[in-house]
């Protein structure tokens, strides 16, 4: 798709073998895959004026191609409930960054909607030098990190595809709901992989894509953090 490539271009041109957040997120609009409502801000007063866009509670974060695990920096705060906290939490995130990176060049600040805490599971793309592009799924936090509970296919994916991998992992009892939790929507997981798929079978210059976390709701999803790393 073009719209995507554009994108790709642009990172390219500015010397960039990698997407920044605001920009993998807009790759994955094009794609239908839903993520939390964002918008960049070059200065407070933008910012104040996205957030009451979006609604409160929102969260700030750093957007520097110097920076690639913004938490290390101090560059992320979540959970800002009024104007009051969000010019806070915008001269802390500055003053951090500051400290942390003195010389990081500084796009602006993401203003994005609080995605509230629910099941998280992760989508991510590798480019295999032999069997090309593959797409791993798993649950969230320890399930992923510590149990490793997670399941591949080689791309492109369908539906049915989709399907298995989402029942074929041990931790799939946790997304049907337990202990009176309710069940993940399990349909908004089937399009993200497929969308996903299809986003790489249009960019296949894209050789690492990882959404995580994603949240999954009852109903509805949304990608909180997304990073994309290509070679055209
Ligand atoms: P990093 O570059 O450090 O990976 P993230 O964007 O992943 O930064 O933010 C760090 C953590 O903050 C996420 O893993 C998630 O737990 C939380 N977080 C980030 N954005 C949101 C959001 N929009 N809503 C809720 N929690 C968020
Ligand atoms: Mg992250």
């Amino acid at each position: 798709m073009k719209k995507a490539r554009v994108i790709l271009e642009k990172a390219f041109k500015e010397g960039r073998n990698f997407l920044l957040e605001p920009e993998a997120k807009r790759l994955c609009e094009i794609y239908n895959i839903p993520v939390t409502r964002f918008n960049v801000a070059s200065n407070l007063e933008e910012a104040k004026k996205i957030a009451k866009e979006i609604g409160y509670p929102v969260v700030l974060k750093i957007v520097s191609p110097d920076i690639l695990h913004k938490t290390d920096a101090g560059g992320v705060i979540i959970n800002i409930k009024s104007e009051n906290e969000l010019e806070e939490a915008y001269n802390k995130i500055m003053n951090n960054v500051k400290k942390y990176k003195p010389d990081a060049r500084i796009v602006g600040v993401l203003v994005q909607e609080f995605a509230p805490p629910a099941t998280e599971i992760i989508i991510g793309v590798a480019k295999d030098p032999q069997f090309g592009h593959a797409i791993m799924f798993g649950l969230g936090g320890i399930f992923v990190e510590v149990l490793k509970d997670v399941t591949f296919r080689i791309l492109p994916i369908e539906e049915k595809d989709a399907r298995e991998m989402i029942r074929e992992i041990k931790s799939y009892p946790v997304l049907k709901g337990y202990r009176g939790s309710e069940p993940a929507d399990e349909e908004s997981i089937v399009s993200m992989l497929i969308n996903v798929s299809k986003m790489i079978e249009d960019n296949p210059e894209i050789e690492q894509l990882d959404l995580n976390p994603v949240l999954v709701y009852n109903k509805g999803a949304k990608v909180v953090d997304a990073r994309v790393i290509f070679r055209i």
